[in-house]
């Protein structure tokens, strides 16, 4: 009883965790789907389809190459449908393929992909796909038949985007391929330093969502390969110059009513997502295991904000609170 009658703790808010910041989680396996919608997500905030594919052991241009472009297309279909079963209504945003070259290399097919110097920093995510429109081709035709078949709440994310052109190029061969582009929800990864400081023009160019893919936005900011373990403790999420790119980016997506997010794994850590939710995020994409501790770190944070505007003497937000 005595534990009953204390007094809140600003610190330690015991509240139903419901949040304003939206709770979603990443996934990448079909089989993973049940128990990522048992955390009561809000959403999927990364489908990684790499899974998917790198399981079919053939390159995409394999498939062209055999003229099995329909196996493909059904493969993708079906794995990317049982997600969006799991998660009738809520948002789920499917990023286009980001594998880098070595990656295909031991699969059917791999054989005739590039040998690169530095693969991370090569032919990858959306410049890939826009120089390829043929294996761009194959997974939008899988998107349209979701599309088609109800799964409105089915997004796409374009990765590793480092210039409003490339949205802008991604988005007409879209159109071009019969997919209304106005009706459907299309984003970018922000994960390259460049697409952090354009953050305007990408939503002049019509950008509905951005989500940190801090994973790589790390290595790309600080020169650090994220593989390395050289230079392991020189990886830092919450190094200032991240942190700047990080709220510089949040802002101005605040400002324009587009939806700003994360889904690195920096997303899965409590302390940067208390940070991300005091500045302003929208929305967070953690791992499974994560989405509990997540969503308690948010439901605190937001608390401990609500409680500081309704007490800070004078401000018009307090006055209109209390
Ligand atoms: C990221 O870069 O943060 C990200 C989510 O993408 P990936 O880890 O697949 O590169
Ligand atoms: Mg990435």
């Amino acid at each position: 009883a005595a534990e009953e009658t204390r007094p809140a703790d600003v610190t330690a808010v015991s509240a139903p965790l419901i949040t304003s910041t939206l709770v979603k989680v990443n996934v990448s396996l079909p089989e993973a789907a049940q128990r990522a919608a048992a955390t009561g997500a809000d959403g999927v905030g990364l489908l990684r389809i790499e899974h998917l594919i790198l399981g079919m052991n053939k390159t995409p241009q394999w498939f062209i190459t055999n003229q099995k472009e329909e196996e493909f297309i059904s493969e993708l279909y079906d794995g990317i449908k049982i997600i969006l079963d799991a998660f009738p209504g809520k948002p789920v945003w499917v990023r286009t393929l980001d594998a880098p070259t070595d990656e295909f290399r031991n699969m059917e097919g791999g054989e005739d992909e590039p040998v690169e110097h530095n693969p991370m920093l090569g032919w990858r995510g959306i410049r890939r796909d826009l120089s390829t429109p043929g294996q761009f081709r194959l997974q939008i035709e899988a998107f349209k038949r979701l599309w088609k078949a109800g799964y409105e709440n089915l997004g796409l994310m374009f990765p590793l985007v480092s210039h409003p052109r490339e949205f802008i190029q991604a988005k007409s061969l879209l159109r071009d391929w019969g997919v209304d582009v106005d009706a459907v929800t299309l984003g970018i990864m922000v994960e390259v330093p460049s697409s952090a400081i354009m953050i305007d023009e990408f939503i002049k160019a019509g950008i509905k969502f951005a989500s940190f893919g801090t994973n790589d936005l790390v290595q790309y900011t600080l020169a650090v390969d994220r593989n390395n373990e050289h230079v392991a403790s020189m990886y830092e999420p919450t190094h200032p110059a991240v942190l700047k790119l990080i709220d510089y980016a949040i802002g101005r997506c605040r400002a324009a009513g587009v939806e700003c997010s994360i889904c690195g794994q920096a997303g899965s850590d409590p302390k940067m997502v208390s940070w991300l939710v005091e500045h302003g995020i929208l929305s967070v994409s953690a791992n499974i295991d994560a989405i509990a501790k997540i969503r308690e770190a948010a439901a605190r944070t937001e608390q401990r904000m609500i409680l500081n505007m309704a007490y800070s003497k004078g401000s018009n937000e307090g006055e209109r609170l209390f």
